[in-house]
């Protein structure tokens, strides 16, 4: 498939210094992988389409980005703040990840203080902006609330983000691939003439799952402590998954979710050694 070219910003209409912007956050890879180790570990991105596997250099591989469809300022200075909003959650994520899975639940006042509902808002931003890249991406465009909702002059109506919880990502001994995207999947509501989107990412013991759909949205949460839900595929076997049967279970790990339709999925990954 032939990536198509794009000649504005998705989000302002500039047709200026547009540039990519990372599938999954630069700071994961950052986190994950050291900036001289990407030849040695031969990490790769694996997009099952057609089977196709690329070696990723480093964390600036166009590979990982999206095409260039944001401008500079979008990328950049308008969107930092929800960048730092994000990055903190994941920070007090990683430091706290056993106690998480534990508990089943974040305290956003740990993570944000007491700025934890404008920070939370923030965070969301994130998600809907890298939502709305996945959508340009595919040809499809950001409802107009989720414009306005990055502009900060509605509330998010058009999106539903859940928190799920993947506690096996804990219990792997191996390396396990801790940076993940699903596929986005589309669907025609006939009702209402319109296409609903769901997908999802994962970071390490953490999906975040999106639902695109006009209304879906709640209110803004009234509290600060946020339920999560959990998925554990360790219920479905009655061994550990392990080294050997890792390549088994990652098929289902991308799948399970969403129905079996796996044709369209990509995954990075530690090249993991079969034997
Ligand atoms: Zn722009």
């Amino acid at each position: 498939m032939k990536s198509k070219s794009f000649k504005k910003c998705w989000w302002c209409n500039s047709t200026e210094d547009l540039t990519r912007e990372h599938k999954i956050k630069k700071t994961h890879f950052d986190y994950f992988y050291k900036k001289d180790e990407y030849k040695d570990i031969d990490l790769k991105l694996f997009k099952n389409e057609e089977d196709r596997s690329f070696i990723i250099q480093g964390p600036k591989s166009d590979f990982i980005k999206f095409p260039k469809f944001l401008c500079k300022v979008c990328n950049g200075s308008r969107s930092k703040p929800f960048d730092e909003s994000y990055d903190d959650f994941f920070s007090y994520f990683f430091e706290n990840e056993d106690e998480i899975l534990k508990e089943k639940r974040i305290d956003l006042e740990k993570i944000y203080q007491n700025q934890w509902r404008e920070k939370w808002i923030l965070f969301k931003k994130y998600i809907v902006k890298h939502i709305s890249c996945r959508l340009v991406e595919k040809g499809y465009s950001p409802t107009q609330n989720m414009l306005n909702f990055l502009n900060g002059n509605e509330k998010l109506k058009d999106v539903k983000v859940v928190l799920r919880l993947k506690p096996y990502a804990n219990q792997l001994s191996l390396d396990f691939p801790p940076l993940s995207i699903g596929r986005l999947y589309h669907h025609e509501n006939i009702i209402n003439n319109e296409i609903e989107f769901t997908g999802w990412f994962t970071v390490k013991s953490l999906s975040i799952e999106y639902f695109v759909q006009k209304n879906i949205s709640e209110a803004t949460p009234r509290s600060n402590l946020l339920r999560l839900h959990t998925t554990d595929y360790n219920m479905f076997s009655n061994g550990l998954i392990n080294r050997s049967n890792i390549n088994e279970w990652q098929t289902i790990f991308e799948d399970y979710q969403f129905g079996s339709d796996s044709e369209w999925y990509h995954f990075y990954m530690k090249n993991v050694d079969p034997s």
